[in-house]
């Protein structure tokens, strides 16, 4: 049987535990019953044997009849129980013991007359002596070591066996009472306790891409269910937070595509509007291939960014001499750094190898060092070096250029961001170069760190391990 809701197989579950703790509990009570209604009969079968042991005087006197009615009646009470009597004479039945009853005696097994013997009392349950099984007891009544005297003592097990059939009678008419009552107990308590599962089905349902903003209901009860709505709620924050960076990245992303573009349009509009020289031409193709040159780099960026935050991207890892990747850095940006009336310095440099992907750790130094020379003054200087210890290589960039404010250290890296004085110098840039040169350094498991004052200078330091793993 397949129960498709949890409601159904809590209430199933519950209810067949139910029912074995019940029939375990109720064939305990049973066992238990029948004992000690056994016990109760022996014990009452010995206190009137015992009495009329007493009252015989270890000899045969015929005992009243009224006098035996009035002893059982101060043993087993009031009870209609069928009760049985009688004294034998052991030197009669010596040898000789009467296996068999008849309605009118008793048998006397031969256990009984050999417990007798040693002074034991019998207990047995004999059947033929009336309509029902008799419980019998045989006790020998003595006079120093001699056994002088055999009482039999017997009574009816109707009234026992009567208390257990109604006890069963009415535990299976309880138990599915009881069954019935617990089950539908269960389905209303599992459907209360289900509630608010319910209702964060619905709120998580009207939840979508556009409304991330919402959350489910927490109850602040502390139980199981207000934490499984605060982990959804903070996943909801986690997400909506996520989203917001997307939209807000290709929001970016298509600002910075369009200037471009615009100007680009612009340009071969004018000169397509009339009939230029050969010249002209060529000056507004280079101007345009300027700009589409602008969009190539920027796309390249985008989609190595989106490849490092889809986990895809490929690093290499074959051994790279960092030492001679930083002087070819330096050799190809020593004329960017001179038109700009920038000294560009190289050292002190170790000589140091690591396993890494060359392109990319060549695009990591050249991002940085041409930062440093596009963020630096005439007459400033910019000074790359490199050294390692057993875990880490380290290069450090370090200029004196226009500084970057301590609040927006942290934001730099983000895709995008320029401080307001980079974008007042002018200087062209997409703000996706610091953000690609972290990506590369947490590929290559570095990180990159910044220290920077304001009008004084900034330094960039690049972490890469000089080992995998
Ligand atoms: P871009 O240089 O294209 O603007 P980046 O991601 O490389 O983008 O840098 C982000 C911002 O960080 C820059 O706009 C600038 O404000 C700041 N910045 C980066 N490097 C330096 C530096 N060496 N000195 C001062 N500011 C810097």
């Amino acid at each position: 049987m397949r129960l498709r809701s949890i409601r159904a197989r809590l209430t199933f579950w519950y209810t067949s535990l139910l029912t074995v703790t019940l029939l375990v509990l109720g064939g305990a009570a049973y066992v238990l019953l029948s004992y000690s209604l056994s016990h109760e009969v022996d014990a009452a079968l010995t206190g009137v044997a015992e009495t009329l042991a007493e009252r015989s005087h270890g000899s045969s006197t015929v005992i009243p009849p009224a006098e035996i009615e009035g002893l059982f009646r101060r043993f087993f009470g009031f009870s209609p129980w069928d009760r049985y009597y009688q004294m034998l004479d052991p030197r009669r039945h010596r040898d000789s013991p009467e296996p068999k009853s008849s309605p009118d005696r008793a048998p006397l097994s031969r256990e009984a007359l050999n417990n007798a013997t040693r002074g034991l009392p019998t207990f047995e349950t004999v059947e033929g002596l009336g309509p029902h099984p008799v419980r019998l007891l045989t006790m020998p009544v003595m006079e120093g070591n001699r056994l002088a005297n055999l009482i039999q003592v017997g009574m009816s097990l109707e009234s026992i066996t009567e208390t257990r059939v109604r006890f069963l009678l009415v535990m299976a008419a309880l138990l599915p009472i009881g069954l019935l009552l617990a089950g539908s107990g269960g389905w209303l308590l599992a459907r209360r306790a289900l509630q608010p599962v319910v209702r964060m089905a619905d709120a998580a349902q009207r939840i979508s891409a556009e409304h991330l903003a919402q959350r489910v209901d927490e109850t602040g009860t502390g139980d199981e269910l207000d934490h499984l709505a605060k982990t959804l709620n903070q996943m909801l924050s986690r997400l909506d937070a996520a989203f917001s960076q997307i939209r807000q990245f290709s929001a970016s992303a298509s600002h910075e595509l369009q200037t471009p573009l615009t100007i680009l349009k612009g340009e071969l509009e004018v000169a397509l509007r009339s009939p230029r020289t050969p010249e002209e031409y060529r000056a507004a193709l280079t101007s345009s291939l300027e700009e589409v040159d602008r969009i190539a780099h920027l796309v390249e960026g985008l989609l190595l960014l989106s490849r490092a935050e889809a986990g895809v991207l490929k690093m290499d890892r074959q051994p790279v001499d960092l030492t001679q990747l930083l002087e070819e850095v330096y050799s190809r940006l020593k004329f960017l750094a001179d038109s700009h009336s920038i000294e560009l310095r190289l050292g002190p440099v170790e000589a140091i190898s690591l396993p890494g992907d060359r392109e990319h750790l060549r695009r990591l130094l050249l991002n940085l060092t041409e930062n440093a020379i596009k963020y630096s003054e005439p007459r400033g200087s910019v000074a790359l070096s490199l050294h390692g210890d057993e875990k880490w290589a380290y290069v450090v960039v370090e200029d004196t250029g226009i500084g970057i404010p301590a609040e927006e250290q942290g934001k730099i890296f983000e895709p995008f961001y320029r401080t307001a004085e980079a974008r007042s110098q002018a200087e062209s840039g997409t703000g996706l170069g610091l953000c690609i040169a972290r990506s590369i350094a947490e590929a290559h498991g570095g990180a990159i760190h910044v220290h920077s004052v304001p009008g004084r200078g900034s330094t960039f330091k690049v972490l890469i391990p000089v080992r995998i793993g």
